[in-house]
Parts: structure tokens; C-alpha cells; sequence
């Protein structure tokens, strides 16, 4: 069975992907953070965020492991992760890496903004997850607050909404649901009502 998660930023899909592929033992792969490792790589490295070829390289040789998780997580490393995600050449050289994870036998879950309509478009279950904006960026701040970032909850909102407006806007796989994906808005949930929501909407398909 192959899972899919898209949405916007901290939607909450993470956390729900996380205990979607525990509860199913599916391996998962986080694509936004092959994404804010080139970024990071990009920044280190001292590369133009928009010399598309540069970013390319980095993304061709992209090695999670390299990184530790919590340096990827920052907000400038996920504003900088969106400017080379619109990046084509930076998406062919992550494609590849991405559609293998996809094809495991045992099948596998990943999340991100475009795997159910670009890398994996023929996956079993598609789950699209958004919540309102203000309610993201509340959860946003909370959550890079507690990383020790300065960050005030006005600049988070300013910040999502910069990035939701440039990840829609690129030409090349913008994020955007697939057609036959299944919308969880989480606003008003908990992550534990979020999780019974998405099981039910999985069982639903398998039957
Ligand atoms: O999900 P996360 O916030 O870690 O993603 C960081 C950035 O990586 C996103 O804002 C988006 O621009 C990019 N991304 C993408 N396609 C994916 C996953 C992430 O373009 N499949």
C-alpha cells in the first residue's frame, strides 16, 4: 500500500505521517527535508539560492544522514528549502530518489506537496491536509519557540503565508491536491482525532 500526504506547512501532516506509517509499518520518507537539505547544503556552501545548476549538484548528491534533524527544521532553512524547491532542475534531481522510496515492496508513506500528483500519482491513498492559516502559524510558534528561535507569532503568519503563496505559484509540481485526494482539515482537531480520521478514511479504501 502506498500512502501519500500532502499539504501546507505545519498542517500537521507530519506528525500525522509519522504515526500513520508507525501504526501501518510503512517506511516513510519526509520529502521536505530533502529539500531543506539541499537548502542547508546551498547556505553552507555559500550557493546562490537561485543558481539552479549549483542547487542541482547539491541536491544530486543529497545525503539526509549528513544532517542533523533539528538544524533542517529552523524557519530559514524552510524559507530557503521553498526558493530551491521551485527550482526544476533541483525537483528532477530529487525525482528519482523520491519515486524508488515510493516503490518498496511492502509499500511506504511519504508526505510533502507534490507526491500524490507528481511522484506518486498512482498511490493507493491520498490524503490532502490544510488548516487555517492562523491556526499554523499558532502551532508554527509554538513549535519553533520551543526550538529557542526569536520569533514572534505576526512574523510566523507573515512567513506562511510568503511560503504558501511561492509553493502554489511554482511552475514546475506546485503544491495542490491530487484530484482524487481525500481532505482532512485539522483546525479544530487534535492530532489524535486527526490520526482516527485518516485510518477511517485508509480502511474505507482498502475495502
Ligand atoms: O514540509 P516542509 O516544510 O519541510 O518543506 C519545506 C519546503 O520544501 C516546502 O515549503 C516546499 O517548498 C518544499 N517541498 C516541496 N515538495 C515536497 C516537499 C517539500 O516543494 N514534496
Amino acid at each position: 500500500m502506498i500512502i501519500t500526504i500532502d499539504g501546507t506547512t505545519s498542517s500537521g501532516k507530519g506528525t500525522l505521517a509519522k504515526r500513520l506509517a508507525k501504526h501501518y509499518g510503512l517506511p516513510h520518507l519526509d520529502t521536505g527535508l530533502l529539500y531543506r537539505a539541499v537548502a542547508k547544503a546551498a547556505l553552507t556552501a555559500g550557493v546562490d539560492l537561485k543558481d539552479e545548476d549549483g542547487c542541482a549538484r547539491l541536491a544530486a548528491g543529497v545525503e539526509l544522514g549528513a544532517f542533523h534533524e533539528l538544524e533542517l527544521r529552523s524557519s530559514g532553512v524552510g524559507a530557503a528549502a521553498s526558493v530551491v524547491a521551485s527550482l526544476p532542475a533541483v525537483r528532477r534531481a530529487l525525482f528519482e530518489l523520491q519515486r524508488n522510496f515510493a516503490q518498496h515492496k511492502g509499500g511506504a508513506l511519504l508526505d510533502g506537496r507534490d507526491i500524490g500528483t507528481v511522484i506518486a500519482p498512482d498511490a493507493d491513498v491520498k490524503l490532502w491536509v490544510d488548516a487555517a492559516v492562523e491556526e499554523r502559524a499558532r502551532r508554527r510558534f509554538l513549535e519553533l519557540s520551543s526550538m529557542g528561535e526569536k520569533v514572534t507569532e505576526a512574523g510566523v503568519l507573515e512567513q506562511l503565508k510568503e511560503r504558501d503563496a511561492r509553493d502554489a505559484a511554482r511552475t514546475d509540481a506546485p503544491m495542490k491536491p491530487a484530484e482524487d485526494a481525500v481532505w482532512i482539515d485539522t483546525t479544530r482537531m487534535t492530532p489524535d482525532e486527526c490520526m482516527a480520521k485518516a485510518i477511517e478514511v485508509i480502511e474505507t479504501r482498502r475495502r
